[in-house]
């Protein structure tokens, strides 16, 4: 799977041409993001870093990954809807870590109160690398379940047309027809219109939660528009907008500044970094209003590291989906070894294990967004250090994931052409509604490949390091 262009891949001149046309294509195709310099204004704006050539992805392990997403729709769900299981998952993360413990708070506190809303409205991307066995056989395994603020869906629906084109400027115009098409940001927005349409009001708008510092934005804009398209209206607002302008009338239904609110589709929220005092309550504002939260907190919190581990533990799955057994066979087929680093014996050991063995490993706080992980020396350093206190208890342990490299361009604005090893991961994204008991809409919604450069262990799109790519199924 590593030499899928082999012929072209060192061919200087080939390359430098190919790679004009690239640039030129993804900023006709729309593939943009603002600039670092003027993160909050369009007039500059840029190509987002992408790969020249699409990288090759088995096809049975795509077919995998798209094949148990809903299977994966069904079960964040069912563990956003029960309490006792998440009580119990996080009551050790939420003695060591206040993020999660102040999120936490917030899901009591609505729930005690009485949820004002029964429709739910889920977007994931479930994230997964192509570990290489022994054989050169390469299995899939997830790497983790976006709950909240899943990116990237608006913008690959974008890069097939470029590499498309990439490939018949590289003489490959057959290759280039097998490019499957790919539109996400189409999916999540048909996702966020049927909760619109369940909430039933013509009037209320659609409210994106975004970003103070906005270079995404393009992303967003591309569901946004598909929402004009069907007549829904959209508003961007800040959390310091809905302290500012948001409030509930008697039956909760949030107005900001006179205006109705049918859905919050959250594109912020995910790091402590972002909650002063007033913005946490804006957040609580929003969790117990009427309007259909995407995600609402409790399923936030069911895209958790440590629910992650929990959920491989064995007879986690058959309680959370009795009557399911072959969702669960799909579902577990895909997961990495997982570990538990609670106080007692269990996580003695792990600890011990993964301090003999670094390299096995990759060590995670619960965080979301990219270079939080550890690795390596790192691992073994911060390990030995938290080995013996409570602290271990905010992290989990997972087996470290192997993928086969392959040579690549990464194309970024202002760096140099050259060739660089990568690996890549693949995401899939679900869609889901529920009104009531009742699943309503349970869909994979299109995918997201993202490559980097093999000497980044950690980081994403956002953070610089990985890159947006497109499938070529071998
Ligand atoms: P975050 O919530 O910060 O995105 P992830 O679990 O997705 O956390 O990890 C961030 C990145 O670290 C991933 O995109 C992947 O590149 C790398 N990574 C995470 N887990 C593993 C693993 N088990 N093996 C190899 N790389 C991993
Ligand atoms: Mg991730």
């Amino acid at each position: 799977m590593a030499a899928a262009w082999q012929d072209v891949v060192r061919d200087a001149a080939a390359v430098r041409e190919a790679a004009a046309v690239a640039v030129d294509a993804a900023l006709l195709a729309g593939v943009l993001m603002r600039t670092g310099e003027q993160p909050n204004a369009s007039d500059v704006v840029n190509y987002a870093p992408f790969t020249l050539l699409p990288s090759a992805v088995p096809r049975a392990l795509f077919e995998q990954a798209y094949a148990v997403q809903q299977d994966f729709n069904l079960l964040v769900d069912a563990v956003s809807q029960n309490r006792e299981f998440l009580e119990q998952t996080l009551a050790s993360t939420i003695k060591v870590d206040d993020f999660t413990a102040r999120l936490f708070r917030i899901y009591k506190q609505v729930l005690e109160e009485g949820l004002a809303q029964t429709v739910v409205l889920g977007i994931n991307r479930s994230d997964y690398m192509f570990d290489c066995g022994l054989e050169g056989t390469a299995a899939l395994r997830q790497i983790e379940i976006n709950t909240i603020a899943a990116s990237f869906g608006g913008l690959t629906s974008r890069t097939a047309d470029v590499h498309r084109l990439v490939l018949k400027v590289l003489g490959k115009s057959e290759e280039a027809s097998q490019l499957l098409p790919n539109n996400p940001a189409k999916g999540l927005a048909l996702g966020i219109a049927k909760a619109w349409e369940l909430y039933g009001s013509q009037r209320a708008v659609v409210m994106f939660l975004v970003e103070e510092v906005q270079r995404n934005i393009f992303d967003q804009r591309c569901v946004e528009n598909e929402l004009w398209n069907r007549n829904i209206r959209v508003v961007r607002k800040r959390f310091r907008d809905v302290f500012e302008q948001g409030s509930l009338d008697a039956s909760r239904r949030l107005y900001m500044d006179g205006q109705e609110v049918a859905v919050v589709y959250y594109r912020e929220g995910y790091v402590p970094q972002v909650y002063d005092e007033q913005n946490w309550e804006a957040r609580l504002l929003l969790e117990r209003s009427r309007a259909v939260k995407c995600p609402d907190i409790a399923t936030q919190l069911a895209g958790t590291k440590k629910v992650q581990q929990e959920l491989s533990r064995q007879g986690t799955l058959e309680k959370l989906l009795p009557g399911h057994p072959e969702a669960i066979a799909r579902i577990r087929a895909t997961f990495a070894g997982l570990y538990s680093l609670d106080e007692g014996e269990e996580g003695d050991r792990m600890a011990a294990t993964a301090i003999a063995d670094p390299d096995r490993f990759v060590l995670k706080p619960q965080r979301e967004g990219g270079g939080n992980n550890l690795y390596g020396e790192e691992l073994r350093e911060v390990l030995e250090k938290i080995k013996d206190s409570p602290e271990r208890t905010s992290y989990i342990l997972m087996d470290k994931i192997k993928p086969q490299p392959a040579l690549n361009y990464l194309l970024r604005a202002h760096s140099p052409l050259q060739v660089s090893e990568c690996i890549s991961e693949l995401g899939i994204f679900g869609v889901y509604v529920r009104q009531g008991r009742e699943l309503v809409l349970n869909q994979a919604a299109g995918h997201l490949l993202r490559t980097k450069a093999i000497e980044h262990a950690d980081g994403g799109v956002a953070a610089g390091v990985a890159v947006l790519d497109t499938p070529y199924l071998v």
